[in-house]
């Protein structure tokens, strides 16, 4: 449903309609608030896919959407480290097992489109909710209320923004919220993949000089039984030079990256290419606006962790804007906002800090370098308790989850329409 009328007043309104966006936008309406979703739904496939682990899994569960994307995901059991980043001193391969950590898989794997496009149908017919197709063109942050301008002339004012409008993020500089980043010599170069033999749900990381190339197992197609995604990093000659490559020779040499682990690959369709960069906002608030998503953080797509992040950002505003509303605060307030600062702080702060590190330790050959990575895989590796701790923390995080996220959603506080 689009914006019927030229001026519109909500209770929130929502930037972007990316997967963080929508998400966000999706719990906040179950949640009771009126909420207003302003972005352009981007269904192109680009071979990017998106690994959702545990606590995801829960919150699309709780929302009820995760039964449409049923058929259209694949389980990931296993994630198997391999080194090949030549290291003078061998660095050991290291395997992890959900099992291990009583789960059936630590996610599933599902490619990034399809949960968009699935995310903005539902987004369409949830109540209190409008998505509307377009880009907010300018933004005024009242005392009481944002005025949003979009680009095709509608207005929305809203007691709160919530921006998901992604890495350029109009609301973050409107609203004067500086930030800290950097760039990665590494193009992500993402593809879909038919292989010869089965993924049997095993995702496995070869650790290269330039950076991960990962293999993430995908769901059939009905023709072709064994699918999965890549992920692989690697310079900006060498990503100009495999665009150029036709898609033969683009399958050979990936095959022999992976070491022909799936038998004979073949790339489906077009890739995608992406620099790679982090960024950090200084604050995840300023007056009358919260940022979620890659509007307040970027990181590599090491361990697959930024949409995990991103929904672990629109959990936690829910459960803040849930109790705002039952003490009856105002929901757009700076204590409001700082509670929900509070709650994300430190997650944040742990997966960027934490990808940048391994990251740049895959790139450096400076020996003390690859020997404290070395030492700290066997030590993940071989000591049972740390090795588990790991396991939970890359799929569940160290804090407590949001209510959302919980393995049993904790029952939802009584509200007021806001
Ligand atoms: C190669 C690769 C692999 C990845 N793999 C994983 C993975 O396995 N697991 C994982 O958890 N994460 C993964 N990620 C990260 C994940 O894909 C991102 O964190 C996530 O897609 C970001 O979603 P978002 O909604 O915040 O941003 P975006 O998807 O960028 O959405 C932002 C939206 O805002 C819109 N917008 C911008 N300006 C405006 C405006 N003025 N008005 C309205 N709308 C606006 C844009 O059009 C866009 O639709 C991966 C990333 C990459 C690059």
């Amino acid at each position: 449903m689009s914006l019927k009328t030229p001026e519109t007043e909500t209770g929130i309104l929502v930037a972007g309609a990316g997967a963080a966006g929508l998400s966000a936008a999706i719990a906040l309406a179950q949640a009771g608030f009126s909420v207003v979703c302003v972005g352009h739904v981007e269904g192109r496939a680009n071979g990017r896919t998106v690994a959702l682990f545990e606590a995801s899994l829960r919150f699309y569960k709780a929302l009820g959407v995760w039964p449409r994307f049923r058929g259209k995901t694949a389980p990931l059991a296993r994630i198997t480290m391999i080194d090949a980043t030549g290291a003078r001193l061998p660095v050991p391969s290291v395997s992890f097992g959900a099992s291990e950590i009583g789960l059936a898989a630590f996610g599933e794997n599902i490619e990034n489109n399809v949960l968009v496009e699935g995310l903005a149908d539902i987004a369409s017919a949830t109540e209190n909710l409008i998505l509307h197709e377009g880009m907010i063109g300018d933004i005024h942050f009242g005392p009481d209320a944002i005025h949003a301008t979009l680009a095709d002339g509608h207005r929305v004012t809203a007691k709160l923004a919530a921006a998901a409008d992604g890495r350029k993020s109009l609301l973050r500089t409107k609203a004067g919220i500086g930030t800290r980043s950097w760039t990665y010599p590494q193009i992500a170069f993402t593809s879909l993949l038919s292989h010869a033999k089965p993924h049997r749900n095993i995702s496995t990381e070869f650790h290269t000089r330039s950076g991960p190339c990962t293999l993430v197992p995908l769901c059939a197609a009905p023709d072709r039984p064994n699918r999965s995604s890549l992920v692989w990093l690697m310079s900006a000659e060498e990503a100009q030079r495999r665009r150029e490559l036709p898609q033969a020779s683009l399958s050979q040499e990936i095959e022999t990256q992976v070491d022909s682990l799936l038998g004979k690959i073949e790339v489906e369709g077009p890739g995608g290419f992406f620099p790679m960069a982090g960024m950090s906002a200084n604050r995840l608030f300023g007056h009358r606006v919260v940022l979620i998503g890659e509007a307040a953080h970027i990181f590599p797509p090491l361990a697959a962790q930024g949409l995990n992040l991103s929904l672990r950002d629109s959990a936690a505003l829910v459960e803040v804007l849930e109790d705002a509303r039952a003490l009856g605060q105002d929901i757009g307030s700076a204590r409001t906002l700082k509670a929900y600062e509070n709650a994300r702080r430190s997650d944040i702060f742990l997966r960027t800090n934490g990808v940048d590190i391994l990251n740049r330790s895959l790139l450096s050959d400076f020996f003390p370098v690859d020997f404290l990575r070395g030492a700290g895989l066997l030590a993940f590796s071989a000591i049972g308790p740390l090795r588990r701790a790991l396991m939970r923390e890359g799929v569940l995080t160290h804090g407590t989850l949001p209510r959302l996220m919980q393995e049993r959603p904790l029952k939802r506080l009584a509200y007021r329409r806001a």
